[in-house]
């Protein structure tokens, strides 16, 4: 783990930019480390491995789901999570209310958009995602609040062309707030930028950056 890396990119954070350490993979040892060191909010991508480390670590830490979720798996992280990044679809959003009600909560989500310039990203349409918030069925939904947007780039060098895709993500959460959400003072988070670009993402208008490898090193996906 890079604790001087964490610190460098906790104190260029401005106000208003909260820092997602994505501890995917990573043991409850390491999370426990950074914890100690004062971090509260944790990212994981696999609601079973989030359910085991939720289990084992303080109860004051604040777990937020980034990864795709399957609607089986949502049993293993509705009791708890504090943010669901990457609702994907309104399937997954009605399955996630219903999950809401029996835990007696109301979960806060933001909706992922398909930024990026490749096939295996998951996220909604911007017709698609307009689709569901006027229908009569997404009212009825009282035990999920949209907090926002989130979306990743293209895995790429080209430095532009992902600032061109969080400009787009910015314009789409500007655009549902004005014409969806202006009474919601909830909806404000633009969930955005990684190890590679948080920089570009912040200068784009990100609140929330899920960082991981700059933090916790190289992911070993064999393990
Ligand atoms: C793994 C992951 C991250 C963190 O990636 P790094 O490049 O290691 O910072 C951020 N967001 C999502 C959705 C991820 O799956």
């Amino acid at each position: 783990m890079n604790i001087e890396k964490y610190d460098e990119i906790r104190a260029s954070l401005p106000g208003g930019v909260r820092l997602v350490a994505v501890s995917k993979f990573k043991p409850a040892e390491d999370i426990a480390a950074l914890y100690q060191h004062g971090q509260r909010v944790f990212g994981e991508n696999h609601a079973q491995e989030m359910k085991a480390k939720h289990e084992v670590l303080p109860q004051d830490i604040e777990w937020h789901f980034i990864g795709h979720l399957q609607t089986n798996k949502i049993k293993y992280i509705a009791p708890y999570v504090a943010l669901i990044h990457s609702i994907d679809s309104f399937p997954l959003l009605k399955e996630v209310n219903k999950y809401a009600v029996k835990n007696g909560r109301i979960i806060p989500c933001l909706l992922q958009f398909h930024i990026a310039d490749e096939e295996t990203k998951f996220g909604f349409t911007l017709e698609e995602c307009e689709d569901m918030l006027l229908s009569a069925e997404f009212q009825e939904l009282k035990n999920v609040v949209i907090h926002g947007v989130m979306g990743m780039a293209t895995f790429t060098d080209d430095q532009a062309q992902v600032r061109r895709e969080f400009h787009h993500l910015r314009r789409i959460f500007e655009d549902l707030k004005t014409r969806y959400f202006s009474q919601n003072p909830d909806f404000k988070e633009l969930s955005m930028g990684m190890t590679d670009d948080y920089p570009i993402a912040i200068s784009e208008g990100s609140t929330l950056i899920r960082i991981g490898s700059a933090i916790f090193g190289p992911r070993n996906y064999s393990v």
